[in-house]
């Protein structure tokens, strides 16, 4: 049976910008209508202007008229697809949430759109979702009001709303939990992991499992009524009861305390109280979900977490462009070395890795391939990865590489000797680039005879998990080699930052104070635990004493020596327990000993403050916490003043996903201006009386007071 030729001129109209006078009408720009010969209609999603599609507003309301069109038209069933070549949908247009403060109007907008969603969910005709690629959040829940889903083998679902601060709002709380085992629907929410195609099968999320070719023949399946649909079983049934699941929510809160604490992220906790409240009942649990979603996303924490969402699209568009790198070259495989071209090779590049020690080399390559087997999907994807990381002790792969890091020993003499020997011996357009921390870039270019193809590329420990890479320019480099680097970030999934060199950088030079500081507090007497503990509960996500040892104590006594050997800033002085801690190989987490012990597993031994049952965990002392951060923020001010940096945006940015800088607070000088940049510079004065010309407020906070801050409302 075809659509019928009434119905297809009707939905054809919406395809086209002219109506048949050629008057304009109302066309459809985000969705398109296609038909098969088999009587059902295919609507194809297909954002105007985008690569990947997002669910939107205008998104809803076109679909709600494709909901209007149909409601008078018998066809066998409707088709939802995607017609962009990276999946179904990212989620929501996070642009429409931006900077929201009124929460009563997002509950209006949210009705609305829920009353569209219903709408789709309610249509009498069969409705199918057919997914490949990814399939989440807003897009998720779309998906989720068809009454078949059928994915596309790789294809991965997911709720990531509790990266920003929120839970699913467009109905996901109520149709996954009553979908599935609300367990294991609940635990996808509280996480936001993704489940790929196979666990999405056996999990009852998706209907059908296919191959592209069999997508047709699965529709009509499930239009036939042909497909078995999946159902929460057994423990959904136990769950409806309210003493199981007040358990299980119990059980919930525990788990999700020791990831996110309550006071910083809320969101996981607004959750387990909807479902642990309402579970089991879909119409109180949508209400609830508007409210508790509305609220949310006018949180301070919510706006901040979107902050950063759009912080890491900027770094992202600056790593857009061709870099022409296909094999890259690393030399060092130390922490750092060993890592970058573990992640290199898993990036899809082809990577020789060179150390003068091959037990280094060794361990590296046992580490990658650790790293492999825990976080890619296929032993295939397992095996080439590993294929790719190439170990060259005698280093012939410099001469075929187009991108040669060098990651050795933090000493100009050491990287300068290592240049000589590379440099005759690389192509004619490959680029040279250095992973110093903090040596000035006009220190290491000396003497090369092609410094505009030579630059820093700071990568981050761990590499694995820190997305930022600073790309360190100096005067002489081309901008060519520093497009082509910014580009190779992109290759590689990870974040560029333009930085101009300078000792440290921008991330160490603002990080060296804070952790100078926490040696101080520590040379006061204050207990380790308790130097961390208050970083941690400003939200950090370790206190500076363990990352010091994390970074390596050698690396942070280098990174300080040369920072006050080179720089006229106020410093403490350096302790002598942190050169004697390095001479004695204490040299922290890759010793098994520095500031703490670590166990077999890499933890630290901590001696934490015992809390008796029922007692509030001691508050950490504002003013420690003030001496930790507000010297990271004065240099911030400062290397914006002196243009290392390009603007605030991209200095929050390097914290965050250099650092791991509390994400929730939207960045250091983002929380500066939330705070009052008022505030802050008298709070420096008072700890300049206090403990010295360190804190001395920098010249440049003046310049930041024109602030773009958005008031935000607190939750109820
Ligand atoms: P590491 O001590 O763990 O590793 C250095 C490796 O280089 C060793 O395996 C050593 O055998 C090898 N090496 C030394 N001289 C060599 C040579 N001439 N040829 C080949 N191999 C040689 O050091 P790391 O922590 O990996 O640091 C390496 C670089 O990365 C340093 O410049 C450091 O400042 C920088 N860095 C370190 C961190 C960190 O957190 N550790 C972070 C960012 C950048």
């Amino acid at each position: 049976m075809e659509v019928s030729g009434r119905i297809w001129q009707v939905l054809e109209r919406r395809n086209m910008e002219l109506g048949p006078e050629g008057e304009p009408t109302r066309a459809l720009t985000h969705w398109r209508y296609t038909s098969d010969d088999e009587g059902i209609v295919w609507l194809l999603l297909d954002r105007a202007g985008e690569s990947a599609n997002s669910i939107s507003e205008e998104v809803l309301d076109e679909l709600h008229t494709v909901l209007d069109d149909l409601r008078n038209l018998s066809v066998r069933g409707l088709v939802i697809r995607s017609a962009k070549k990276s999946g179904f949908a990212a989620g929501a247009d996070l642009r429409d949430f931006r900077g929201i403060a009124d929460a009563g109007e997002v509950e209006k907008r949210m009705r609305r759109a829920h009353e569209i969603v219903d709408r789709l969910a309610n249509l009498a005709m069969p409705t199918v979702a057919v997914i490949h690629g990814y399939c989440l959040g807003a897009g998720f829940e779309l998906a989720l009001a068809c009454r078949h889903r059928i994915a596309v083998r790789g294809a991965s679902f997911g709720f990531p709303e509790v990266l920003l601060g929120l839970h699913p709002g467009l109905g996901g709380t109520f149709r996954l939990t009553s979908l599935i085992d609300p367990v294991e629907a609940m635990t996808m929410m509280l996480t936001g992991r993704s489940a790929h195609t196979a666990k999405a099968k056996a999990l009852g999320i998706v209907d059908d499992v296919v191959e592209e070719r069999h997508v047709a023949n699965a529709v009509r399946a499930a239009i036939d009524r042909k497909l078995r649909r999946g159902g929460g079983g057994l423990k959904a049934g136990v769950l409806a009861l309210g003493p199981a699941r007040r358990m299980a929510a119990s059980r919930m809160r525990t788990e999700a305390e020791k990831s996110a604490p309550k006071k910083h992220y809320p969101a996981p906790y607004r959750l387990i109280d909807l479902w642990e409240e309402h579970g089991g009942d879909a119409r109180a649990m949508q209400k609830a979900e508007i409210r508790s979603f509305s609220q949310l996303l006018v949180s301070q924490t919510a706006q901040n977490l979107i902050r950063v969402f759009f912080l890491r699209e900027q770094l992202k568009g600056l790593g857009k462009g061709r870099s022409g790198i296909s094999r890259v070259h690393v030399i060092g495989a130390g922490t750092m070395g060993g890592d970058i071209a573990a992640w290199c090779a898993a990036r899809g590049l082809s990577v020789t890795l060179t150390d003068l020690d091959p037990k280094a080399l060794a361990l590296a390559v046992g580490r990658a391939s650790a790293f492999y087997a825990k976080r890619l999907h296929s032993s295939l994807d397992k095996r080439d990865a590993l294929d790719r990381l190439m170990p060259d002790f005698e280093g012939v792969g410099v001469e075929k590489a187009d991108l040669v890091i060098e990651a050795v020993a933090e000493k100009a003499e050491v990287k300068r000797r290592v240049y000589e020997a590379v440099v005759p011996r690389m192509k004619p357009d490959a680029i040279l680039a250095t992973n110093t921390s903090s040596i000035p870039l006009e220190v290491l270019r000396e003497g090369l005879p092609f410094p505009g193809r030579f630059l820093g590329l700071h990568f981050f420990n761990p590499v694995t998990r820190m997305e930022l890479v600073e790309i360190v320019s100096h005067e002489g480099v081309a901008d060519d080699t520093l497009m082509r680097a910014r580009a190779f970030c992109g290759d590689i999934s990870r974040l560029p930052l333009p930085v101009r060199s300078a000792p440290g950088f921008l991330v160490n030079r603002a990080l060296t104070p804070y952790l100078v500081e926490a040696f101080t507090l520590f040379d006061e007497g204050i207990p380790k635990e308790e130097i961390d503990r208050a970083a941690r509960d400003f939200g950090m996500p370790m206190g500076p004493i363990e990352l010091a040892d994390r970074i390596g104590l050698d690396i942070c006594l280098e990174v300080a020596r040369m920072l006050k050997e080179r720089l006229s800033d106020p410093m403490p002085d350096i302790p002598p327990w942190l050169v004697q801690k390095v001479e004695s190989g204490a040299t922290g987490r890759k010793a098994g000993r520095g500031l703490y012990a670590y166990d077999e597993k890499g933890r630290p031994r901590k001696e934490e403050v015992k809390v008796s049952e029922g007692a509030e965990a001691p508050r950490a002392d504002p003013e420690m916490t003030d001496r930790l951060i507000l010297p990271m923020l004065n240099i911030l001010v400062r290397l914006l003043r002196e243009n290392i940096v390009e603007d605030p945006e991209q200095a929050d940015a390097a914290m965050i996903f250099g650092t791991g800088f509390a994400p929730f607070r939207g960045g250091p000088l983002h929380y500066a201006r939330s705070r009052g940049i008022d505030n802050i510079v008298s709070r420096l004065r008072e700890l300049e009386k206090r403990h010295g010309a360190r804190f001395a407020p920098d010249e440049g906070w003046e310049g930041l007071k024109s602030s773009d801050h958005v008031p935000v409302a607190t939750l109820p």
